[in-house]
Parts: structure tokens; C-alpha cells; sequence
């Protein structure tokens, strides 16, 4: 097979044998003639499979997880999540991080939790507490790795041995590394979650999930919830998502290097209290991901020492956009306590660290010296 940027690069490339095209045709077909009757082209209707998409999940699978693996595609990171968490039945207990991102934290408290699914969050960077959550009816671990906004990093190998020991599912949220940089199904997990929105994408141009699992069942029962609820990605946003990926390696690079220069130099400077990235050798998680990644990301999140400072950060910057989400080329910053995480308790998110003084960035591909530059001006 083919090593993982050649993969991504040349990823559609070779699919139109008809006319040779270069980029994956944009299939706009809800449907597909049999060729006769019990016959099929291996399209019949595009909710269960269209070929843009196809190869879209074709392509995540291999970069994932190699041939075993399956991928699904859906029309966003939540869809995604959400045919996962209907794998469970009433009575099943889930474990989760605690600084989870706030739109999963919404669709776990607010809807599965209605159909008797039981949640409970824990500092999933702490295996002994994981470990502690672990009763009869535990059916799964969901954690994010590294978690949001505060880059909290879990022991995948542990927490999925421990898992399974106890017949429950490891899921992992890898949206902030992504498969370039740590792969949790190598390291135990059972399924791969994706907002692709983010870095995947990595164009701020599309919404999209994914969900890959290297296990035959399970890659049953996903592919079965994707046709019979039918959350599916459309041919134009699998399109675009193709597209992203086949220089996610190359930004991913760039945003990283980016990212780390900036945490040193937010981590030197008089109004900044505390910077939050793994890659710093300070940050409580560095040591565990350089052994369980081959690099830190380029979320990087830090405390001013003033809340009425915030208001002018983000009215003021001028490189940095205030906008949510992440992963994009363009460099972003938010608030977590009002922008992403919002439907966590206040109380509850004192207790994580998402206070009034912390931002958030998401470190896009643009000169290091404009982003420092920027920062200089409104840190004042
Ligand atoms: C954005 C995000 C999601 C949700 O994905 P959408 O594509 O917005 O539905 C889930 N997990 C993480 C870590 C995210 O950043």
C-alpha cells in the first residue's frame, strides 16, 4: 500500500477510467439504472452508497486503519456521534471526558440520555478515575484525545485495555490530530470519530462527520444506522472533503510548527497566566502523547490575567478571526466559556478551567510573525 501522503495526495485520482479524470467526478445521481433485474453496478440509490462518497470512505479507511477498516461519512461531526451512541440500548452506562466538546455533551445529556442511556464524565486523562467508573453496565469510553479546550491527553492503550477487559467499546474523538498524528485503532480503540469539519477539511468550507471502525460488526451495525437513519454527507460536501485531505499532511505540518511557536511565546509574555499545549514540555499531558503521536496539533489555549480584557482580544484582532470551530487554515480564536461550551454548567466548567480568562486558538498556515504581531496588539 501505499505510504499515507501519497494515499491522500492522489486520492479520486485514478477512479474515472471512462475519461481519465484527475479529480473525482462530483456524482449528482440519487439514483442508478440496474443494469437488469437482481443486477447492480454496486450503486442502486445514493442514501446507501454514491461513488463521490464511496471513494471518500474508501480513501479514510485505508488512512486510518488499512484494508480491514471500514469509514462512514455523514453530513456532520454530530451526525456521526450520533449513529455511534445508537449502537447503545437503555441501561447502558457511557464514560466520558469531562471537557468534552460542548455539542457532544448536548447530544449525550440531552437526547441519548432521554432513551435511558447513562452518562458519566470523567478526567479521562486520569486512568484510575476511568477505571473507577467502570460497573457492570458499562457498554463504553468515549474521550477525546486531546480534550477541548484544555488539551487534557488519555492513556488510549490503557483505557482500551481496560475497556475491553470489561467487554465495553473504546471511541475516540481524533479530531484534533487526526490520523497523521495519532491512531487509536493501533493502540486499541474500536472506533475513530471525526468532525471532518475541522481538520480533515481543513477549509473552513464544509460541515461533515466520519466514523471508522476496523471491526467487522461493529462496521455492520455503523454502515446499518448510516442507510436506515440516513444522516449521510452529500456528493458535493464528499467532494470538497476529498479535496481538503489530499494536503492535510502539508498543513497539518505547517499549523503545528505555527502553533508551537506561538504557545512558547504566549508562555513568555507578562499578561498571559497559563498556555495550554501539549507540545510544551511543561504541559502535564506532553510526555504521554510524544509516545502515544508523532505531534502535538495546533490547538493551543491560554488565561489571560484580566477577564475585562477579552472583549477588546477578540474585538481587536486583526489576523485571528473571533469565530468558532477549528482546524481550518485560517488561524481562529473563541471563548470557550460562551462560544463552544456553552451548554456545560457553570459550575461544572469553573471546576474544568473554562473560565473567563481563557482563549482559545486554532493555529492556521499564515506567517508566524503576523499572528505574533497580532497577539502583541491586543494583549495590552
Ligand atoms: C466540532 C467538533 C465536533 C462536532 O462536529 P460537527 O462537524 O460540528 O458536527 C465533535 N468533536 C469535536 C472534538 C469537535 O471539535
Amino acid at each position: 500500500m501505499a505510504k499515507l501522503d501519497t494515499l491522500l495526495a492522489q486520492a479520486g485520482s485514478r477512479w474515472d477510467e471512462k475519461t481519465g479524470a484527475v479529480s473525482m467526478p462530483v456524482y449528482y445521481s440519487s439514483t442508478f439504472r440496474h443494469p437488469g433485474l437482481g443486477q447492480s453496478t454496486g450503486y442502486d440509490y445514493s442514501r446507501t452508497a454514491n461513488p463521490t462518497r464511496s471513494v471518500l470512505e474508501q480513501t479514510l479507511a485505508l488512512a486510518e486503519g488499512g484494508t480491514p477498516a471500514r469509514a462512514f461519512a455523514f453530513s456532520s461531526g454530530l451526525a456521526a456521534i450520533d449513529a455511534i451512541a445508537r449502537l447503545f440500548k437503555p441501561g447502558d452506562r457511557i464514560v466520558a471526558t469531562e471537557d468534552l466538546y460542548g455539542g457532544t455533551y448536548r447530544l449525550f445529556e440531552k437526547i441519548f440520555r432521554l432513551y435511558g442511556i447513562e452518562f458519566v464524565y470523567v478526567n479521562t486523562a486520569d486512568t484510575a478515575a476511568v477505571q473507577q467508573t467502570f460497573t457492570a453496565e458499562v457498554a463504553a469510553v468515549f474521550v477525546e484525545v486531546p480534550s477541548n479546550p484544555l488539551l487534557n491527553v488519555a492513556d488510549i492503550r490503557t483505557i482500551a485495555d481496560l475497556a475491553a477487559r470489561k467487554g465495553a467499546l473504546t471511541i475516540v474523538d481524533n479530531t484534533f490530530l487526526t490520523f497523521c498524528r495519532q491512531r487509536p485503532l493501533e493502540l486499541g480503540a474500536d472506533i475513530v470519530v471525526y468532525s471532518a469539519t475541522k481538520y480533515l477539511g481543513g477549509h473552513d468550507d464544509v460541515v461533515a462527520g466520519i466514523a471508522i471502525t476496523a471491526k467487522p460488526d461493529l462496521a455492520e451495525k455503523i454502515g446499518f444506522m448510516q442507510n436506515a437513519a440516513g444522516a449521510i454527507l452529500g456528493p458535493q460536501d464528499s467532494w470538497l472533503l476529498l479535496r481538503g485531505l489530499k494536503t492535510l499532511p502539508l498543513r497539518l505540518a505547517r499549523q503545528e510548527e505555527n502553533a508551537r511557536a506561538l504557545a512558547r511565546w504566549l508562555a513568555r509574555h507578562p499578561r498571559v497566566t497559563n498556555v495550554f499545549y501539549p507540545g510544551l514540555p511543561e504541559h502535564p499531558g506532553h510526555e504521554l502523547l510524544k509516545r502515544q503521536a508523532s505531534g502535538f496539533g495546533a490547538m493551543v489555549s491560554f488565561e489571560v490575567d484580566d477577564p475585562e480584557m477579552i472583549k477588546g482580544i477578540l474585538a481587536g484582532v486583526q489576523v485571528f478571526m473571533f469565530a468558532e470551530s477549528l482546524g481550518g487554515v485560517e488561524s481562529l480564536i473563541t471563548f470557550p466559556a460562551v462560544q463552544t461550551h456553552a451548554d456545560i454548567a457553570p459550575d461544572v466548567r469553573e471546576r474544568l478551567g473554562i473560565n473567563n480568562r481563557l482563549l482559545r486558538l486554532s493555529v492556521g498556515i499564515e506567517d508566524i510573525d503576523d499572528l505574533c504581531r497580532d497577539l502583541e496588539e491586543v494583549l495590552t
